[in-house]
């Protein structure tokens, strides 16, 4: 196997979802760099790949420390998998460090790609994905989360972020306040038994795990704003003005929110206020 930094997928849930480069680079690297080795090592155990290899912890606090001793084996010639507790590496998780590193020095890179669970969260989710920002963890501070979130809503494109069971509910709340009747998705436990994506607006998420507590590993994304194009918001209030006058308002709602594809509160609210004015 060619010296060098081999970057390694692993599974986010289902053991089966690892490649089977993925299972041979494992099998042959020199040296193995991961989060925790005893999480590794279990993988390991599962795909049937000897341990009899050097095991070394590259994790967020020691990226800076450790980068050094793993350029000085990769500039030996060793053959170095870098591996996370789940998911891709460099995602929420170290190795950024070592692949500039690399770069810097002229040492061969390569990736194996696979599981990452902002992608498969994506996937499942309804939500354009045609353009998307990944915001990595939101913070856990109560002012950190409100900035944090204030900073993104301007932009157009859907969000996607990483967040925790027990804190959840906490950033539902943010969004709620300050993104109003967005769309959102909450997915969780992707790829394991209990694999759930629903979506709606922040509230009626908030209601749904008022009810059912949440657990497991979830991702949180919000659609893009709807862009407010006068000529548009005219154009439909005069469609929904002309449905009105032929149907009760609430079918009409649902027809142009069908039609157009726009956020059924927002069309609603215009439809109350065309027939306010009447
Ligand atoms: N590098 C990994 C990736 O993107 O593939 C993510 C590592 S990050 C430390 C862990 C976070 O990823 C979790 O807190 C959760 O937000 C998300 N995550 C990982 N696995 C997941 C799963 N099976 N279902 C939902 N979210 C998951």
């Amino acid at each position: 196997m060619k010296s060098g930094l081999y970057i390694v997928a692993s599974p986010i849930g289902n053991i089966g979802d690892i490649s089977e480069r993925a299972v041979l680079i494992l099998k042959e690297a020199d040296v193995i760099a991961c989060e925790d080795s005893r999480v590794t090592k279990k993988l390991f155990g599962l795909l049937g790949i000897s341990c009899a290899r050097e095991f070394i912890t590259y994790q967020n606090y020691n990226e800076e420390e450790q980068s050094p001793l793993l350029l000085n084996l990769l500039e030996e010639g060793k053959s170095v998998a870098l591996i996370s507790d789940a998911g891709s590496p460099l995602i929420s998780d170290p190795g950024y460090k070592i692949v500039r590193k690399c770069r810097e020095n002229n040492i061969y890179v390569t990736t194996i790609p696979g599981c990452c669970a902002v992608v498969a969260a994506l996937q499942l989710s309804g939500l354009p994905t045609n353009r998307f920002m990944f915001a990595g963890f939101v913070p856990n501070k109560d002012k950190a989360r409100q900035d944090f979130f204030n900073e993104l809503k301007e932009i157009k494109s859907t969000i996607v972020v990483y967040e925790t069971a027990p804190r959840l509910l906490k950033s539902l709340e943010v969004i709620r306040d300050l993104y109003g009747h967005r769309e959102i998705a909450v997915a969780r436990e992707l790829t394991k038994m209990y694999e759930e994506c629903i979506r709606g607006t922040a509230e009626e998420v908030i209601n749904h795990y008022m009810q059912k507590q949440p657990k497991g590993e979830i991702v949180i994304m919000i659609s893009p704003p709807q862009e407010d194009k006068t000529e548009t918001a005219i154009d439909i209030r005069q469609v929904l003005i002309a449905k009105m006058a032929l149907m009760p308002l609430k079918s009409a709602v649902k027809e142009v929110v069908s039609e157009y594809g726009l956020n059924k509160n927002d069309v609603y609210d215009l439809a109350l206020k065309i027939k306010d004015e009447k």
